[in-house]
């Protein structure tokens, strides 16, 4: 569903991203870790169609959303509002869908109120569900739930989950977070030097809870 060959991006003197190949399978959920600086945002904005200056090959779905750290909803519009803002469809076919969405998020009662009156939790469920109501072929989560604390952030990643198996979009999810990446994902690389490499790359099995010694070793390729 998503390719990615020999993908270059420098800033300056700097090349970020040296050559970075990448294939996620259509309903696949890859983690993509790597320390600060490693270029993860670059490689995630490249694949968003918000950086026109990379080179090499790239194929994604037409259908793609983004979530980053922080919600990005705007202020004065209300929260279905923002939900549903840019869609293609009549005015109430919107709503209705816009609605659904926020339902799924369990953000339905704050469909008309105003942005800044949700709490950091409820803004990225938001995001979330302007998200999911294009329902995007691929998903680029990037550290959405970074700023949020310990006990919502183990809440939204249940929800996370949920939405993904029943939507099945294929994601890619930007972490610092080996706990996180290793719970959510069907497969887990680590980005080191501009390059994906083969030896960074651990596949998860499907049960769950895990508890995997390759742990360490991404702990280590970081
Ligand atoms: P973090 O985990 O801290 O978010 P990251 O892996 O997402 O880091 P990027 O934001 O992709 O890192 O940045 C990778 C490198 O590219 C950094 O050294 C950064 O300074 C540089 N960089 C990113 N965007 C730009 C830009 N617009 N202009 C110049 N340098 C940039
Ligand atoms: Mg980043």
């Amino acid at each position: 569903a998503v390719l990615a060959r020999d993908l270059r991006r420098s800033f300056a003197d700097r090349e970020v991203l040296g050559g970075l190949d990448l294939r996620i399978r259509r309903g696949e959920f890859l983690a993509l870790l790597g320390r600060s600086g490693s270029g993860k945002s670059t490689l995630l904005r490249a694949m968003a169609g918000l950086d026109p200056d990379f080179t090499g090959q790239l194929l994604v779905p037409q259908r793609r959303s983004v979530v980053f750290q922080d919600p990005r909803l705007q202020p004065w519009k209300r929260v279905l509002d923002n939900v549903v803002l840019g869609l293609p469809g009549s005015r109430s076919e919107n709503r209705a869908q816009g609605l659904a969405a926020l339902t799924e998020v369990g953000l339905a009662q704050h469909a008309q109120a105003w942005p800044v009156t949700l709490s950091g939790g409820e803004a990225q469920r938001a995001a979330l569900a302007r998200a999911l109501v294009r329902e995007p072929e691929l998903l680029l989560l990037d550290e959405p739930f970074g700023a949020l604390d310990a006990l919502t952030r183990i809440r939204m990643h249940g929800l996370l989950r949920e939405l993904c198996r029943r939507h099945r979009p294929a994601v890619l999810l930007v972490t610092h977070d080996v706990d996180e990446a290793v719970l959510l994902a069907d497969r887990v690389v680590v980005l080191t030097e501009g390059r994906l490499g083969p030896a960074h790359e651990v596949r998860l099995p499907a049960e769950r809870p895990r508890s995997h010694p390759e742990f360490a070793a991404l702990r280590a390729a970081l």
